[in-house]
Parts: structure tokens; sequence; C-alpha cells
């Protein structure tokens, strides 16, 4: 038996590739987006009551992860990428229906329009529906998983002097805090595990319309290098 699902909208994000995005929810608070809703829930209707709700479920397509063959393991970046674990087990975005969920600050609700924080989703991603957290329900005290016992450890975040201010020019210019969510992603190292990077290697991604790149001058000290605006 197969369904049909439709998206009800899709997400403008801060990320518009998938490299440097946080692996999970929550992790970079300033990682804000805007639910765009489709007809017929574009109206005031589909969100009324929204506005007393904190956080939302999203569930979403990982529509950069699709793949025709489903997977039985996968390798999760979170363990080094070099050990297989069942595909049930783990939050890989390789997973059968391609279903991806997160958690996310609702900040403003507008008829047609969600103001989201807290976000780990690419920009354009289809949301195939939006739920209320319910914390009673939500909330699970007791809960482990020693796979993923914490979020994953921070590194050091620098910056070269010309770097910084380009970044708050920026930050103005987009009326983001466009800092934080440079220091907070980067902070959670987003090089694969695999890789030692030498000083002389930079990396890059792009946030909003700019291009940020750095390179770790010693292991374990990223230093942001420059926040140019994007071609
Ligand atoms: N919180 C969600 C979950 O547990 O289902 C997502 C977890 S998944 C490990 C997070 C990663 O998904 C991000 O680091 C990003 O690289 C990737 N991602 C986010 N949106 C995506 C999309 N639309 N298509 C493919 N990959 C995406």
């Amino acid at each position: 038996m197969s369904y049909t699902v439709e998206p009800v909208g899709y997400l403008r994000s801060c990320f518009k590739e998938k490299f440097a995005i946080p692996r999970q929810p929550q992790l970079a608070p300033a990682a804000r987006g805007v639910l765009e809703l489709v007809a017929p829930f574009d109206q005031g209707d589909a969100v009324q009551g929204l506005e007393q709700v904190s956080h939302v479920w999203l569930l979403f397509v990982f529509h950069q992860a699709l793949e025709a063959k489903p997977r039985l393991k996968v390798r999760p970046p979170r363990l080094g990428g070099n050990r297989s674990m069942g595909v049930f087990a783990t939050r890989a975005t390789h997973r059968p229906n391609g279903i991806g969920q997160s958690v996310v600050r609702l900040d403003k609700v507008e008829p047609g329009r969600l103001w989201l924080s807290g976000i780990d989703l690419l920009d354009g991603t289809p949301i195939l529906d939006i739920k209320p957290y319910v914390p009673y329900a939500d909330q699970v005290a007791s809960a482990s998983n020693t796979m993923a016992s914490a979020a994953p450890a921070l590194i050091q975040v620098q910056w070269h002097a010309e770097a910084l201010q380009q970044a708050h020019g920026h930050a103005s210019r987009l009326q983001e805090p466009l800092v934080a969510l440079i220091e907070q992603c980067l902070a959670q190292d987003p090089r694969p595990a695999y890789q030692t990077p030498t000083p002389e290697r930079q990396y890059g991604v792009r946030f909003w319309d700019v291009d940020v790149q750095w390179h770790y001058p010693e292991p374990g000290t990223i230093q942001v290098l420059g926040v140019l605006l994007a071609d």
C-alpha cells in the first residue's frame, strides 16, 4: 500500500547547503527561518491558537537526501562516520520515506507564515506537517540513548578582526543574529570526523546570502577568516 503526502509549506532557512547545519535542532538557537504555508493552509484559520505554543514539531522531507533503494544500515556522522548502525537506531537523513522531525522554537505566527529558530533544516525543505510541542507528553524525564547521551562537544571559535567586522555589517543589513549563528554552527565542528585539517586548509559555507570562510589554526580551534557577500 502506498500513500501520497503533499507539503503544507516550505521553509526559507538560513542554511543554503547541507554542510555545517547542526545535527539536531536547538543546537544553534540563532538559526532562523520562515515557514511559508501553501494554500489552503496559508489562511489565518490554519494557525489559529498556535500563538499559545512556544515550540512546534516539524515533520519534513529530507528532499536533498532521497534515495530509490532503502538502506538497512547507515554510518552516522555522530559516530565518526566509520561505524554502521541499523537505520532505525539513528536520525540519519538517508532513511525509508526520507522523513525528518525537529522540535523548533516558534517565535512569531502570522497567517501563512511561521517564524522559527533553533532549526536544523535546509532552505527549501518541504514541510509535511506541524504539531504543537506538548511538554507533559513529549518530555521523557527517564529517557536514555547511550549512543547520543549528550549534545556534541563544542570547539573554540575565534575571529579574525576583519571577519568579525564583516559579520557585524551583514548582520545589521540582514537584521539577523549572524555572529551568533556563525559561532554556534562552527562550534559544532562541521568538518567530517575523518579529516585532520592542516592550518592551510580553508573551509567555507553559505549562511543566508554570505559565504563564511574558516580554518583550523590548531586542533580544536576554528578561526573565522572572512564573511563575504555571496556572488
Ligand atoms: N532533526 C531531524 C531528525 O532527527 O529527523 C534531522 C536530523 S539530521 C541528522 C540533520 C541533518 O540533516 C542536518 O545536519 C543537515 O545536513 C541535513 N538536512 C537538513 N535538511 C535537509 C534536507 N531538506 N535534505 C537533506 N538533508 C537535510
